[in-house]
């Protein structure tokens, strides 16, 4: 069905209620709220509006299922089964899944596809593998006595996440949570909530028992707040502003010190040397900026290029930028889509007005594209100043901003110089120059002659106010678990 001909009006809308406790329920206050198609500007669905009711309903149903329910009971090998079952029955819908996500983000078609689903499931794939190997240890204390963890689920999770990368945010929060054994309440953005109502669906298909995985599409202020500061959660995982983490954190700590991590800003630092494969490095630095209409938190929005390619290397990136397809997501020659709303619309073009007036030169782009839809035109900055605030800030747009440099200690120096430090990269056939970057550039993942490659089994998370804590692999994993030691006098 995903094709170059598809319009909106192809694509099947699945679920649009809570779903809490293995039902589908509208909200308690009656309320609902609008999606919309960011190329149109059109309602695709209105949506029931959870608020601290339904999420007290569905905090209650997930403490259940996970003291009494069949999920606590049931065997770890059985849980990493119905998860493989969810993987095949996403993939087996993918083609659907993939076009509700272009038609509630923005995202063009072809990334959803070939980008958004194969990360989905394998995201799925690799925390299923990890169900039946949770394993504590034996630890020789002194004594005569015989001591061993035990890594158990550390209960109810509430789980918040942003709308850039819907499908896979999910999967990146439901995964780990399924493994360990805990059950989970999650609030999925309220610019993008379809997909992950449609998962939930699938999930019931799968057999997942009623009250395990719990979805409460609504706002921050209300159900996001409601969650992150119920008593009754062991756990909050957030992915979204740094602005919000600081509340999420807060709300925390005034509730019941429940555990936290939080995936959050970047502006990081891209870095590329003169002795660099030129037009690698422009692929690299190119796709690490404009993907996904520059809505990632790992944005290589701080590209640092050495002054003896810096000429030549601008007017390349500015090329590929001035051809970039910009329009209709689901046709096929389309690179870039509309931003997710109004609101970032009006953000991200407050941000290149800002560029322009302290001083910034505008090689390319800086205007909207058409006059329906939030389509913004691919922007590039250069002769960008580390104290304007387009270096600064996190953009969540398609503005790259170009900053030249001369050596080694000199880039390290200014790309430390933030509040974030989420993501990093260097361009380099010096081994010695790739290493000095990976070592002393403060950031959670550093990248080497690459960009944006992500894995289930690889860490990520931030540095700084980037955030707390790691998502996937064996530390993404642990952010589930509570360690008990036992000790038995022998
Ligand atoms: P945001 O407000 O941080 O939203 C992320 C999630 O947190 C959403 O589900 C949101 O609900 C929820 N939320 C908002 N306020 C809350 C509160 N007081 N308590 C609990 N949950 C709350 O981000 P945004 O407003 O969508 O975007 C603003 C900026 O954040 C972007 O321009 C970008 O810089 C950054 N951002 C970063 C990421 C990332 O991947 N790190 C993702 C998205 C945005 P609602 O749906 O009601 O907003
Ligand atoms: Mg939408």
């Amino acid at each position: 069905m995903a094709s170059a001909t598809m319009t909106p009006k192809d694509v099947k809308l699945g679920p649009t209620k809570l779903l809490i406790n293995g039902e589908w329920q509208d909200a308690a206050s009656g309320k609902t709220f609008e999606t919309i198609n960011p190329a149109t500007e059109e309602v695709i669905a209105r949506v029931a509006e959870a608020d601290a009711v339904d999420i007290d309903r569905a905090v209650a149903a997930a403490r259940r299922a996970f003291e009494e329910g069949p999920w606590s009971k049931m065997t770890a090998s059985e849980r990493g089964r119905l998860m493989y079952k969810l993987a095949d029955l996403i993939d087996e819908n993918r083609k659907e899944l993939a076009a509700l996500e272009t038609l509630d983000n923005g995202k063009p078609l072809g990334e959803s596809l070939k980008a958004d689903l194969p990360l989905t499931t394998a995201c799925y794939r690799y925390f299923a593998g990890w169900a039946d190997k949770i394993h504590g240890k034996t630890i020789p204390v002194n004594g005569p006595y015989f001591c061993y963890t035990r890594h158990e689920p550390v209960g109810v999770a509430g789980q918040i996440i942003p709308w850039n990368f819907p499908l896979l945010m999910q999967a990146w929060k439901l995964g780990p949570a399924l493994a360990a054994g805990c059950t989970v309440v999650l609030k999925v953005a309220e610019q993008t909530p379809l997909t992950a109502l449609k998962v939930g669906e699938l999930a019931m298909q799968a057999g997942f028992p009623p009250g395990v995985i719990n979805i409460c599409p609504g706002f921050g202020p209300t159900a996001g707040q409601a969650l992150a500061r119920h008593m009754d959660v062991d756990k909050v995982a957030f992915t979204g502003s740094t602005e919000v983490g600081h509340l999420i954190m807060k709300y925390a700590a005034e509730s019941n010190l429940k555990r936290c991590t939080l995936e959050l800003g970047g502006k990081s630092p891209n870095i590329v040397f003169a002795d660099t494969d030129i037009d690698a490095a422009v692929e690299g630095a190119y796709f690490g900026l404009f993907f996904n209409q520059g809505q990632c938190c790992v944005a290589g929005s701080r590209l640092f290029v050495e002054e003896r390619i810096h000429e030549e290397f601008v007017q390349k990136i500015a090329e590929k930028a001035r051809t970039r397809k910009v329009g209709d997501p689901f046709a096929r020659e389309t690179g870039q889509g509309p931003q997710v709303s109004s609101v970032q619309f009006d953000k991200v073009m407050g941000y290149i007005e800002a560029g322009k007036k302290q001083g910034a030169k505008l090689v390319v782009g800086g205007t909207r594209v058409g006059d329906r839809g939030y389509f913004i035109a691919p922007t590039v900055f250069d002769n960008v100043k580390d104290d304007m605030t387009i270096a600064k800030e996190e953009i969540f747009g398609p503005v790259m901003s170009i900053i030249k440099f001369k050596d080694v200690d000199e880039v390290v120096r200014r790309a430390n110089n933030t509040i974030f430090g989420l993501a990093a990269a260097v361009w380099t056939k010096d081994i010695t120059k790739a290493h000095a970057i990976a070592n002393r550039v403060r950031a959670g993942t550093v990248w080497v002659n690459c960009y944006d490659v992500f894995d289930a089994a690889a860490p990520f998370g931030g540095f700084k106010q980037s955030g707390l804590g790691r998502e996937l692999g064996e530390y993404g994993l642990s952010a589930y678990t509570e360690i008990k030691t036992v000790t038995v006098k022998i």
